[in-house]
């Protein structure tokens, strides 16, 4: 062999930031402000965290969850467990409080690193997370002085202070775990995505691509797409490894303090949910003149599709370009990108002609295969027209979920996504459809399974069925239609009463209508797409619910 068998492990790529930019920022917005620190201490603070947490009992392989929003110390948490060959479990902060009790009993997390503001949400589970031996709580200004009653609290600068700033990262199988991310499934329990060295290695290197988000150490990344869900897109490993200035707005999400983030820092490049730019568009719609927004080059969209018109307003009113991104939890995420010039030859496309083309999924990143098939997974042409169930393959998608048997979502070494789409001649994919039933609110998932369950618990209901709805803000949200049981009375008012027993209040349905009967497969399933068509053959639109 001509070449080192060098195994590919996170901590070569985490220690470069430092190495190369010791003195660029990491900024973490605060109630009033900003709190600023070098990558050269991120990288001291992190090694001290990699001690604190090896003096407590945390040894390679074992699960350290974090239950964060984005910020510094986040940062250096992803740093640390998986530079240390620990696990980093990051727990979705807006998971009800039962799913967070299973997927903390599900990975046996042994440590929780908590932000203090989010101590209240966490406080639920008292005496319900027998894994759990010691909660490390983080404090950003305005939020100190916490108290809990959750086992073995400790403040995280106890923690970490005075713990060497030189830790002897281990040097593990490149396929060892270093990240787990709990996804909501169709039904059931929420199912554990492992990401592994090798998989997150090759993954962050495609971030920096020109052809894909093109992270540079000339940008100031505005990491907006949260921490505590699928690696924040493997954003915090790109820009710690180029050292590019990193922006996290912590919990300051509303429009005006994002427009007031990328300003104040001139951030460069952005990443985040649909419903995020709508949100900011929506504040500069307000106030056209109010903002200066000269230093922003691109943002990247994803997690849901992104509407032509929204990529057409960034591009003309901003001179932005928005990137697509499509993926899932499965897939790292990163699976296709779609920007405005993908190929020599668009650069003689006119404006129209790109933005349609923005507007689709996009093309596969490098080293993956992304096919279209029929019920039989014969594969389809890529021909802009037949329309077929997504598969994917490749280094960093997964190939079975952390410790639960899911066997019909693989077939022959592929994922199947449940993602319906066609791919075009020039490969770009577009999505049309989705198999799997869920609805995507705003980024996060809804079940309409679990809904459909619920309701047909009721008494007075015989069947009923949750779909997606188009929504201007949150993208998606929940309309439920029910038949009742013969002569039975059911209003809508108790069918959402009847959900809020068991649901957070954003997963309940917008809207409940109610219907003689519900169409079916030929198999006898409720058909969803019939269902969605017959809402769409109607005009029908959502009650102005949630603004
Ligand atoms: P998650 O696992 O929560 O990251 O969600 C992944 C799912 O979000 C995908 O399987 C799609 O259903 C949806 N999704 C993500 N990105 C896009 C996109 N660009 N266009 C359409 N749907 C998307």
């Amino acid at each position: 062999m001509g070449m080192q068998q060098t195994p590919l492990l996170m901590h070569r790529l985490l220690e470069r930031g430092a190495q190369v930019a010791p003195d660029e920022e990491i900024v973490t917005a605060t109630t009033d402000g900003y709190r600023r620190q070098t990558y050269k201490e991120t990288r001291d603070r992190a090694h001290q965290l990699a001690h604190a947490l090896h003096d407590a009992g945390i040894g390679i392989g074992d699960r350290v969850a974090t239950f964060m929003w984005n910020g510094a110390r986040h940062m250096e948490a992803y740093y640390a467990i998986a530079s240390m060959g620990a696990v980093l479990h990051t727990l979705n902060l807006r998971l009800p409080d039962t799913d967070l009790e299973y997927i903390i009993e599900h990975a046996q997390d042994k440590i929780i690193i908590v932000d203090a503001d989010v101590l209240p949400l966490l406080e639920k589970l008292k005496g319900r997370m027998p894994s759990v031996e010691r909660i490390v709580v983080a404090t950003e200004p305005g939020c100190e002085g916490w108290k809990t009653e959750l086992p073995n609290p400790i403040d995280y600068e106890a923690f970490i202070e005075g713990k060497p700033t030189e830790y002897d990262w281990p040097d593990i199988d490149e396929n060892s775990p270093l990240g787990l991310c709990y996804t909501s499934g169709t039904t059931g329990k929420p199912k554990g995505v492992e990401y592994e060295h090798r998989s997150q290695y090759l993954h962050t290197l495609t971030l920096g691509m020109t052809d894909t988000i093109a992270l540079s150490a000339a940008d100031t990344i505005l990491s907006i797409v949260p921490m505590f869900h699928v690696m924040s897109w493997g954003v915090p490993w790109a820009a710690t490894m180029l050292g590019s200035k990193h922006v996290l707005p912590h919990r300051f999400m509303d429009p005006k303090r994002i427009a007031q983030m990328l300003i104040d820092e001139k951030v460069t490049i952005s990443a985040g949910v649909p419903t995020i730019w709508q949100g900011l568009r929506a504040v500069v719609d307000a106030a056209p003149d109010q903002f200066d927004f000269s230093s922003l080059q691109r943002v990247t969209c994803g997690g849901a599709a992104a509407p032509e018109a929204l990529i057409r307003w960034y591009w003309e009113k901003l001179g932005v370009e928005m990137v697509q991104g499509w993926g899932m939890t499965e897939t790292s995420p990163l699976a296709t990108i779609s920007k405005r010039i993908m190929k020599r030859s668009h650069l003689a496309l006119d404006d129209d002609q790109i933005i349609a083309n923005l507007a689709k999924a996009g093309r596969p990143m490098p080293g993956l295969d992304i096919e279209i098939f029929d019920e039989n997974f014969k594969p389809l042409p890529h021909d802009g027209k037949a329309v077929g169930e997504i598969l994917i393959r490749g280094p960093w998608i997964c190939d079975s979920y952390y410790h639960t048997d899911q066997p019909d979502k693989f077939h022959e070494g592929w994922l199947i996504t449940g993602d319906v789409g066609k791919i075009d001649e020039e490969e770009y994919l577009i999505i049309t459809d989705r198999s799997k039933d869920l609805v995507k609110s705003g980024g996060e998932w809804i079940s309409s399974v679990d809904l459909e369950n619920h309701i047909v618990g009721m008494s007075g209901v015989a069947q009923a069925c949750v779909v997606a709805q188009p929504h201007p803000k949150w993208d998606e949200r929940p309309v439920a239609v029910v038949v009742p049981a013969e002569g039975a009375k059911v209003t809508p008012e108790q069918v959402i009463e009847h959900c809020a027993k068991a649901f957070a209040k954003w997963q309940l349905p917008d809207d409940v209508m109610f219907v003689d009967a519900i169409p079916l497969t030929s198999t006898g399933k409720m058909d969803k797409k019939v269902v969605r068509a017959d809402l769409a053959d109607k005009g029908y639109k959502l009650p102005d619910l949630r603004g």
